[in-house]
Parts: structure tokens; sequence; C-alpha cells
């Protein structure tokens, strides 16, 4: 399972954003998850992961972001349609 929170924890509190990105590295054909992030921690998260690759505490590679698919499709189109609901009832009044 993937965590549902972004990694960062910011003046040490974790940030609330929900994660955009999955955090690898990847070193020759191999590639290692090391956490998510939001859009917002994406350049704190790459200066965390190359200390820690002079630490040697992850290998050596390059760092890549992918974007996360939503999940959950199905609830998030549920959400907006109701936003639109709500939206046309406020137009009418
Ligand atoms: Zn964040």
């Amino acid at each position: 399972m993937l965590p549902d929170k972004c990694s960062i924890k910011e003046h040490g509190k974790p940030c609330v954003n929900p994660p955009e990105f999955i955090v690898s590295v990847i070193v020759k054909n191999d590639e290692y998850m090391v956490g998510v992030t939001c859009e917002k921690h994406k350049k704190i998260v790459s200066g965390k992961i190359q200390s820690l690759q002079q630490e040697e505490k992850i290998p050596l590679g390059k760092i890549g972001f992918s974007r996360l698919k939503a999940v959950g499709t199905d609830c998030i189109h549920a959400d907006q349609d109701e936003f639109v609901e709500i939206d046309i009832k406020n137009l009418k009044d």
C-alpha cells in the first residue's frame, strides 16, 4: 500500500497534502521507491534524497518522479457531479 499522504514533514508537522508523485531512485535497470510527495514538496524531496545518497543511505542513481494516478476515480467523479449539481441550483436561485 502506498502512503496516503506526502512524506514530507515541515517544521515537525507532517504535510497533509495527498501524494501526487511517487519518488524513486533509478539505478541501472532497478527502480527503488523511496516515498511519495505532493507537488509543493518535490524540490525538498529531491534535496533530501541527494543528502541521503551522499550518506549512502539510499543507492546513488537518478531521482525520478512519476505522477500518481487518481485513486478511487469513481468517488472523485461522484464528488464532481455533486459540485456541478450544487452550482446549477445556486444559479437558479
Ligand atoms: Zn507535501
